[in-house]
């Protein structure tokens, strides 16, 4: 098919074949896995899953591509559903999926936290992100990558950075450094009120320079701190993310 990548779609294709082969190697398929891809595109991740999976839903949002890989493949093994993954309910493709795709990077952040909404229903996902994204949904605390989305993103899912991939393996190259991540949902989550414990991490990170006395000041008093055993002093980026769940808790009962 000769299809010429949409800027738009965040369209930069897979290419090279040592890569493939080790991002399929780290997803570690199984023939009787439900299995959901992002972005399909034109089926760099596609083939190698199909070889081993008896099927595989795709959610695409480009219509173009959408007809290329229903002429391409047979629909008792694959299921395409031209959406978008921003709005698509994973929940309606049954529970234990497995989500994996080279995710279109100008809508990365919002996929991800869209993704976070199906914890009963996702057994575990592998994507390809951008680096710098990556090393930030995997940073320690106290460290200049650690913020609300590695704050956000740990409260929810257990997390590794499996490896980086350069931009001369995508057609056309992307500007930037890309890496493979594994998220796997954890069993229990710290915070009861996840609206709440959202409402205080975006404050908190509101202003990075500023102390949690200044950033909490309309939720915390002194005593609240002292309650805490937290540095009214100390910055955000300090805390952990049982911390940031201990506060919300904390006030959730208040
Ligand atoms: N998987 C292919 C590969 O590795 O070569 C393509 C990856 S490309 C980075 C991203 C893919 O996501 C494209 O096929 C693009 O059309 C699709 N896409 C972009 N935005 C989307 C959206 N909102 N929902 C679903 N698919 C989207």
């Amino acid at each position: 098919m000769s299809h010429k990548p949409r800027k738009r779609f965040g369209q930069n294709f897979l290419k090279d074949d040592a890569i493939i082969a080790r991002i399929i190697d780290a997803i570690r398929p199984m023939p009787s896995d439900r299995m959901a891809e992002i972005g399909p595109g034109l089926g760099a991740l596609t083939v190698p899953l199909l070889s081993i999976l008896d099927h595989l839903d795709v959610i695409e949002i480009d219509r173009d591509i959408v007809a290329h890989l229903s002429e391409r493949f047979p629909e008792n093994r694959l299921t395409i559903h031209q959406a978008d993954a921003l709005k698509f309910d994973f929940s309606s493709l049954g529970k234990n999926l497995r989500v994996v795709g080279n995710l279109p990077y100008n809508i990365s952040t919002p996929l991800l936290f869209h993704l976070s909404e199906f914890p009963d229903s996702i057994r575990d996902m592998h994507f390809m992100l951008q680096k710098e994204v990556v090393d930030r949904m995997v940073a320690e605390p106290s460290t200049p990558d650690y913020g609300r989305l590695s704050v956000m993103l740990q409260h929810r899912f257990d997390m590794e950075k499996c490896f980086e991939v350069p931009p001369e393996c995508f057609n056309p190259a992307p500007k930037v450094d890309s890496a493979i991540v594994r998220m796997v949902p954890l069993e229990s989550v710290e915070a009861a009120d996840e609206a709440l414990f959202s409402k205080i991490v975006a404050a908190a990170f509101s202003q990075r320079r500023k102390t949690l006395r200044n950033t909490l000041r309309d939720r915390l008093d002194a005593e609240d701190f002292e309650a805490l055993s937290i540095d009214p002093q100390a910055r955000a980026e300090t805390l952990s993310v049982s911390d940031f769940a201990r506060i919300s808790n904390y006030l959730g009962e208040k």
